[in-house]
């Protein structure tokens, strides 16, 4: 059987970080055994619809490089991919329930069934439900006669279609993830699969389209594991093979109390979305991982290891590696903590190992003056190393276009002496008659001048770095020497021995 797998996300906001590291399993596990990769729009709650939240889900997906082998905009021959495209297919199957006793109309005003809650809270019910008890006393087809119920539809009075559970009957499934599953039938609902309006709820719809699509596994958040029962019960009352199941571990709060919420990470002060958002009702910005400065195979490698592991020491792997070594099996039931740090520190690997000639082109773009190419290269290159962004890079680098006007204040007090001011004229005097200098150049030129009487290149390094750039750490000084260019560096020396007191 070859494997087919879905993302099947409803468009009813931006897509949670969560979501993408579900979109992201679902995709690994259809390239490992290559299978398909589909995306579902679930949009049957157009109550909850977003403008603009289909195309987001889209291009978070395409930022992250997880496509799609079939969807809306992909194509494939399962279509259509969008649930409200398919409204015409799901009545079919719950007339088909009807018809075996399988399910029932409802008629229940919204105030009858607050009653019957309300009835049930009363009585002490801790969880009230319209269930095969509850539904003996209300106005459905199981309660009304046959004629009663014709006459009603013929009337146009406004309906549900609900699910027949039996009364008590385990259901069990095996979770790939979480192993044996039981539940009683006692403890569920008898969920409406058909709304008044015409439309499939979420449950009937999504079991109608995996079957149609023919999904050998449903991959997704743990958030649906209550509604895996019905849906395994659904599967057998249509006569349908049932998929393989694996609900994915929720995503917790750095701390692990609790569900990672949009909330937290505000607090906390991270992105939760792919892609900056704007709600569309407040406007309400929030910032995206991509524009905060996240590359995508270091937001992919981090949200990759958020709930699976592939066991060892190793922790850095591009999507073919990670599409080599992915199995369902090594997904963790517990909860994964969200670690901000850690997706910094994936950031930091990725930067490192960019080409300089990418980053010196991003660099330039980021920047509000002209930057001569060479000398964009040798300060990406100095810099890489030093910041978790290359956005960073802009005030990181800042000195490399303007002089210190302010001086740490900590080096200028005990590294700012009569010795290290002589020996940076000095050296500015060596600098003074070349040309502009290599960082081996001018590391040869500082060490044989301070040879000569055997002062120790650490005596005066922080007065140089000092009088270069004004702080007390930074890139390699001789890198620096070579893109600020002898001229400026003899000037620089020079202010700074003007402007600084001797101590
Ligand atoms: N539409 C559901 C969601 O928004 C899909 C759940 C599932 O994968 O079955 O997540």
């Amino acid at each position: 059987m070859s494997v087919r797998v879905r993302f099947a996300p409803s468009p009813t906001g931006a897509l949670h970080i969560g979501g993408v590291r579900t979109a992201l399993y679902n995709y690994l596990f259809a390239k490992k055994h290559n299978g398909s990769f589909v995306l579902r729009i679930e949009d049957t709650d157009q109550t909850r619809f977003v403008e603009g939240a289909e195309s987001y889900i889209e291009n978070a997906l395409s930022w992250a490089g997880i496509t799609p082998d079939e969807g809306v905009s992909f194509g494939g021959n399962f279509g259509p991919y969008k649930q409200s495209e398919r409204k015409g297919r799901y009545k079919e199957f719950a007339d088909k329930l009807l018809a075996e006793g399988k399910a029932y109309y409802a008629f229940d005003t919204p105030e009858e069934l607050d009653e019957m809650r309300e009835r049930l809270k009363e009585a002490r019910v801790a969880n009230p439900q319209y269930n095969s008890v509850t539904r003996m006393q209300m106005t459905n087809s199981l309660t009304l006669s046959e004629d009663d119920v014709k006459a009603r539809i013929e009337k146009g009075d406004p309906y549900v279609i609900r699910i027949k559970l039996p009364r008590n009957e385990d259901v069990r499934f095996k979770d790939i993830v979480r192993g044996w599953v039981v539940v009683n039938t006692a403890t569920l609902d008898d969920k409406v699969l058909l709304k008044s309006d015409g439309m499939p709820t979420y449950h009937l719809a999504n079991i109608v389209d995996d079957h149609q699509m023919e999904i050998s596994h449903v991959i997704r958040g743990e958030e649906w594991l209550p509604s895996a029962p019905l849906h395994v019960i659904l599967y057998d009352f249509l006569g349908w093979d049932r998929p393989e199941f694996a609900h994915l571990p929720l995503l917790l709060k750095p701390d692990g109390n609790g569900k990672l919420s949009k909330r937290a990470a505000d607090k906390l002060g991270f992105p939760i979305f792919p892609l900056n958002w704007i709600d569309p009702v407040g406007s309400e910005l929030s910032k995206g991982f991509k524009e905060e400065g996240y590359l995508p195979d270091a937001f992919i490698n981090f949200l990759a290891l958020l709930g699976w592991n592939p066991g060892g020491e190793k922790e850095l792997f591009s999507m073919q590696e990670l599409i080599e070594i992915f199995s369902l099996e090594k997904i963790n039931k517990a909860g994964a903590k969200f670690d901000i740090e850690k997706a910094k520190w994936f950031n930091e690997q990725y930067l490192k190992g960019r080409e300089d000639e990418e980053l010196a082109e991003e660099f330039v773009g980021l920047m509000d003056q002209s930057v001569e190419q060479g000398k964009a290269l040798a300060i990406v290159n100095a810099l890489k190393e030093r910041v978790t962004f290359v956005h960073q890079m802009v005030d990181a680098g800042r000195f490399f276009f303007e002089e210190p006007t302010v001086y740490d204040e900590k080096t200028v007090r005990k590294k700012w002496n009569q010795l290290a001011v002589d020996k940076l004229l000095g050296f500015a005097e060596k600098l003074e008659t070349r040309e502009n200098v290599s960082k081996d150049e001018a590391k040869e030129i500082l060490t044989s001048y301070l040879s000569e009487d055997e002062t120790p290149l650490g005596r005066i390094m922080p007065a140089l770095r000092l009088s270069l750039t004004g702080q007390a750490g930074g890139p390699d000084l001789m890198a620096i020497i070579e893109i600020l260019g002898t001229k400026e560096v003899v000037k620089r020396i020079k202010v700074a021995v003007d402007v600084l007191k001797i101590n």
